[in-house]
């Protein structure tokens, strides 16, 4: 008998002594299993007492609930005590020291494409036209179809155009904009769309299968290549300085007729001539021409009341000019060290 208590005596002591001696709340939790768990060594003296007297068993159920109970208080200031150890450990590795040097906040800032784009916008804004967006996927109706381009013309080919469908590709101009204005019916109109286009060319030093238009038109009565001339003049002495001058040369484009290429003159030079203008003067800078009046029937407009001009930039073609760049891939790189000169 003084056995058994004998035994439940020592195991206390044994658990308090381990208890003390415990340095962290998962060996706390491990000695709780060791002791009080279902195989605990308290637990067995409960678990033999089928060999005790019964008239015995209740002071040895009472001498292992004083020792569990024993137990259990000083474990749970064992664990107090750990739990703050661990905190102010925390605490001290997690130390912020205030006198460091801070992290350098990068503020960025707009790629050149986008300078130059607020810039073209800024002119034609100013003059009083819209800024107009439309889908990069487009129907090869509102690419090329409603733009005169019909099935079979060559510069389905010559565009080299990435095809989704048979009927949807990805624009590889932003005219089918303007297809999509004159359609609405509202006149008359004087907007500029800006935006991105493909075309599979390989990649180099002027060409990428993704890069961006500004695309102009204007509709309205009487509206005559005067004003064309007129506003594109306007347009490149905004964008290059006071002294530019611009000259046409006639071209081709199946949506207008007349059509003409625009130069203008070196802004480097002044137009004497240079290596940045290859020793002509002029500097080669957009199309343009009179609406055809085919396009304005194919969009709804009355051919007979209502005239027009549009005109294409390339908006990377404006940057690179403007801020004398020579290679495009720069543009589309994104290196840190480029951009951030502008
Ligand atoms: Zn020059």
């Amino acid at each position: 008998m003084s056995d058994l208590q004998e035994r439940v005596k020592q195991i206390a002591e044994e658990a308090a002594a381990r208890i003390d001696g415990a340095d962290s709340l998962p060996s706390l939790n491990d000695l709780r299993v060791a002791v009080l768990g279902k195989k605990g060594t308290l637990t067995q003296i409960l678990k033999g007492m089928k060999d005790v007297p019964p008239e015995e068993r209740p002071r040895v159920g009472q001498w292992v609930n004083d020792a569990r109970f024993a137990i259990e208080e000083r474990m749970e200031l064992a664990k107090k005590r750990l739990e703050a150890a661990a905190l102010s450990a925390q605490l001290a590795s997690e130390h912020i020291d205030v006198t460091l040097p801070s992290v350098r906040q990068e503020i960025g800032h707009r790629h050149p494409n986008t300078i130059a784009l607020k810039e073209v916008e800024r002119i034609f804004v100013g003059m009083g036209y819209e800024v107009l967006e439309g889908p990069e996927i487009e129907y090869d109706d509102y690419n090329f179809t409603k733009l005169n381009i019909p099935d079979g013309h060559p510069a389905r080919d010559e565009q080299d155009t990435f095809y989704i469908t048979k009927e949807i590709l990805l624009r590889t101009q932003t005219s089918p904009v303007q297809a999509r204005v004159m359609e609405t019916g509202k006149l008359p109109i004087r907007m500029i769309a800006p935006g991105r286009v493909f075309r599979s060319d390989e990649v180099d030093a002027t060409h990428s299968p993704s890069f961006h238009q500004i695309e102009g038109l204007v509709v309205d009565k009487g509206i005559t290549f005067a004003d064309l001339k007129g506003t594109l003049a306007v347009f490149a002495r905004e964008l290059f300085g006071e002294e530019t001058k611009t000259r046409f040369r006639p071209h081709h484009f199946p949506f207008t007729e007349p059509s003409a290429e625009m130069d203008v003159s070196c802004f480097k030079c002044g137009g004497k001539g240079c290596r940045f203008c290859k020793g002509e003067g002029w500097i080669e800078i957009l199309g343009c021409g009179m609406v055809h009046p085919h396009v304005l029937e194919m969009c709804g407009i009355d051919k007979d009341v209502y005239t027009g001009f549009a005109f294409g930039v390339g908006l990377e073609r404006i940057a690179l000019l403007k801020y004398e760049i020579d290679d495009m891939r720069l543009l589309y790189e994104n290196d840190v060290r480029f951009l951030k000169q502008f």
